[in-house]
């Protein structure tokens, strides 16, 4: 697919440098085998995410900006294993850029992959991998942008500076990699909601906004996704529960 959006997403850089920096800190764990045993909001909340997102029948919400309003900037950050994705986090804090929403700024604290992707559209639709960029608020507030990928004829050049990386952290507890990363502006519909992390503590009131159209990668790609990160790593969907999920104009 050769969309805008899959244009401007693939122009996206992850330059390396070889660097070793310190000792993976390990994340809190716990098991997509078993999510019964999540607790907490992840078990008792009631705006919780992944969710379908319903695009045929959601609302257009015209005081939605057009695309997402953000300001990433190239910097240094580390790659690491998180125990279930890849994941980076910014060497200093919003080294990595700002989302602003209502008004409100937020610095990007992470990126990290769910595969196969977590939210559904339409029902039917789970792409094969799903993005996070991971954004918290001065006041603690947290904002999740999502980027699906799906398998097509043209690799994503994000992805692939990225993938050759992954065989050095497939092993949980591994040495983290220096990389500078550079998110590029993400354009295209999106779908706005408030749900949660999909991973525990599973915290709500997190403001999602999940970018409709995917970018390409190859399946040679995914497979080396796969061959490093072979365990899916997809919650279940979640109910809606009365909430409204608007689409951009
Ligand atoms: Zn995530």
């Amino acid at each position: 697919m050769d969309s805008p959006t899959a244009a401007a997403w693939t122009k996206a850089l992850l330059l390396l440098v070889v660097t070793l920096v310190a000792q993976a800190q390990p994340d809190q764990e716990f098991s997509y085998s078993f999510p019964q045993n999540w607790g907490g909001d992840c078990t008792y909340g009631n705006v919780q995410s992944p969710i379908n997102i319903p695009r045929a029948t959601s609302l257009v919400d015209t005081s939605l900006p057009v695309n997402p309003i953000t300001n990433y900037t190239r910097n240094a950050g580390k790659l690491y294993n998180n125990g279930y994705s890849p994941e980076i986090v910014p060497k200093h804090p919003g080294g990595f850029g700002t989302l602003t929403i209502d008004g409100k700024v937020y610095k990007v604290i992470n990126v990290h992959f769910h595969q196969p992707a977590e939210h559904t559209i339409n029902v039917f639709i789970r792409y094969a991998l799903e993005m996070h960029i991971e954004h918290q608020s001065a006041n603690g507030d947290i904002a999740m942008l999502a980027v699906f990928f799906t398998q097509g004829s043209t690799p994503s050049s994000f992805l692939e500076k990225f993938l050759d990386l992954l065989p050095e952290i497939s092993e949980s507890g591994s040495t983290p990699i220096a990389v500078n990363l550079k998110l590029d502006k993400p354009v295209g519909k999106y779908a706005r909601y408030t749900g949660s992390l999909s991973t525990p503590p599973c915290t709500e009131g997190v403001k999602w906004i999940v970018m409709l159209d995917p970018i390409t990668m190859t399946r040679n790609q995914l497979d080396r996704y796969r061959a490093s990160f072979p365990t899916p790593s997809a919650r279940f969907l979640k109910p809606i529960n009365g909430r409204v999920i608007r689409l951009s104009p």
